[in-house]
């Protein structure tokens, strides 16, 4: 068979079978879809051989690009000793000095407060690692006698997975409103979206007055909540909605006044993305439970982790009869071969100086979107480090949005695909989201592109 042939089936049988995950497979099955062959740095390759830049991080996982010498080799050397055993009831090798890794770069990130995070507990994606801290909170409470705090708050346009709890604690209609019957009671912060300000106020006139919103819930309801769960910095899913500075310690402060715990959702935020290795040390924020996944493996495998402090912990201690454990774990929880790859990714970060050389892109980035705000359909720009979204708009003075059904950062998704980048938005988001040791020129070189396609695709 000729290797057009041959590519022509990979097509035709990826239709055949495949369901692709967030996907209209109407549409799909009408298109021609890029099937990946191979990757080297921040691209990827096609089964024909074309490359494009990997502008998304492969989904906001790649940190150090594709086929990086240090990983591969960690997982070949960890499949030459074995590649899976269970977490239940036995240890392994990768897990331990993983998880001895993981806390010392917390605590070490948390510099001004020694943190308390010492207890990590793995599962396989962000979801999971979602799903195990709500559990790990409101299990939590009722050790302690608090039998009322049945419930959450999270925020409007949260997105932190889709099981069903990631799903109760979400916030975006058009994801979410189907499964409501399903889901369990949660309460609902304003989001901290000034751009389209819920509450009708202007920053920083308003002093951040979601907060106060969110504090009249606290007031009435605080008995009944087991804990905050918060995107800290920005809420990705949702549309890269960065929060004011200040609204994430003002979080936490609540958080302490009413006697709830808080969650810090950081798999999307975590390992770098935000110019720092965890988005809560922006504003010296310490959460009571930390979730973690994608980057932690640079990208290569499935893996996620849920970090608690010793008081949480210590709650879960008890004879057998007590039934005081905490029943939750996955097949693949703790997988050697994942945690092999966490451990160099880990290594890496330390060696290659990542954090520090994000400085001069992130500027790279800043200034760039400052000119790109100046489009006429370009209604915000907002990045928290190299997290970057852009809202189109069809009316800059008025804010008026272009319908879901209009594509229109789908458009520009596929007008950039043809000059050689792939991105994936949300919505009428463009998202900006490349792996953190992107070179300064192929950063320059993905935002040209984007740009071009902006204009291209906005002010035909
Ligand atoms: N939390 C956040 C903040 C996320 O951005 C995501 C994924 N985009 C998740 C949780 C869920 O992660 P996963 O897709 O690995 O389940």
């Amino acid at each position: 068979m000729g290797i057009i042939d041959e590519n022509e089936r990979l097509e035709e049988l990826d239709k055949k079978y495949v369901w692709h995950p967030f996907t209209q497979m109407k549409e799909w099955l009408e298109e021609k879809p890029i099937i990946v062959a191979g990757g080297r740095d921040c691209f990827i390759k096609d089964i024909y051989g074309r490359w494009y830049l990997d502008g998304v991080s492969s989904l906001w996982v790649n940190i150090f690009g594709h086929r990086k010498k240090e990983i591969d080799d960690a997982i070949k050397e960890q499949l030459g000793k074995i590649a899976h055993s269970t977490l239940l009831g036995l240890s392994n090798v990768p897990a331990i000095n993983l998880a001895e890794k993981l806390v010392q770069i917390v605590d070490s990130s948390f510099v001004h407060h020694p943190s308390s995070l010492t207890k990590v507990f793995y599962s396989d994606n962000g979801s999971t690692a979602v799903e195990v801290g709500l559990k790990m909170a409101f299990q939590y409470w009722k050790h302690r006698g608090a039998d009322r705090k049945d419930s959450f708050l999270s925020l409007r346009n949260a997105y932190h997975g889709d099981t069903l709890g990631a799903v109760s604690v979400g916030g975006i209609d058009i994801f979410h409103k189907t499964f409501e019957p399903l889901l369990f009671k949660t309460f609902r912060a304003p989001s901290p979206y000034c751009y389209r300000c819920e509450i009708d106020r202007e920053y920083p006139d308003c002093k951040i007055a979601c907060l106060n919103k969110t504090e009249e819930i606290l007031r009435a309801h605080a008995d009944e909540i087991a804990a905050l769960i918060i995107e800290p910095l920005i809420q990705a899913a949702g549309g890269m909605i960065t929060s004011p500075r200040g609204y994430l310690k003002g979080m936490r402060e609540l958080c302490d006044k009413y006697n709830i715990l808080m969650i810090a959702d950081e798999v999307a935020t975590g390992f770098g993305r935000t110019g720092k290795m965890f988005a809560c040390e922006h504003e010296d924020v310490v959460p009571d439970i930390l979730c973690l996944s994608k980057g932690i493996t640079g990208g290569y495998m499935p893996l996620a982790v849920t970090l608690a402090g010793r008081g949480i912990y210590d709650a879960f201690l008890g004879e057998f009869k007590d039934v005081k454990t905490f029943f939750h774990g996955h097949s693949y929880s703790g997988n050697p071969l994942a945690c092999a790859a966490a451990i160099a990714c880990l290594n890496l970060f330390e060696r290659e100086e990542v954090i520090k050389s994000l400085k001069s892109k992130i500027e790279v980035l800043e200034a760039w979107l400052k000119e790109v705000l100046r489009l006429e359909h370009v209604g915000d720009v907002r990045n928290a480090g190299m997290m970057a979204g852009i809202e189109l708009v069809r009316d800059k003075t008025t804010k008026e949005t272009y319908g879901w059904e209009e594509k229109m950062g789908w458009k520009v998704a596929y007008h950039a695909r043809e000059k050689g980048v792939f991105i994936r938005p949300l919505g009428n988001v463009v998202v900006i989201m490349p792996p953190l040791t992107i070179s300064e020129q192929n950063l320059i070189q993905l935002l040209r592109v984007i740009k071009d396609s902006i204009v291209a695709v906005t002010e035909i």
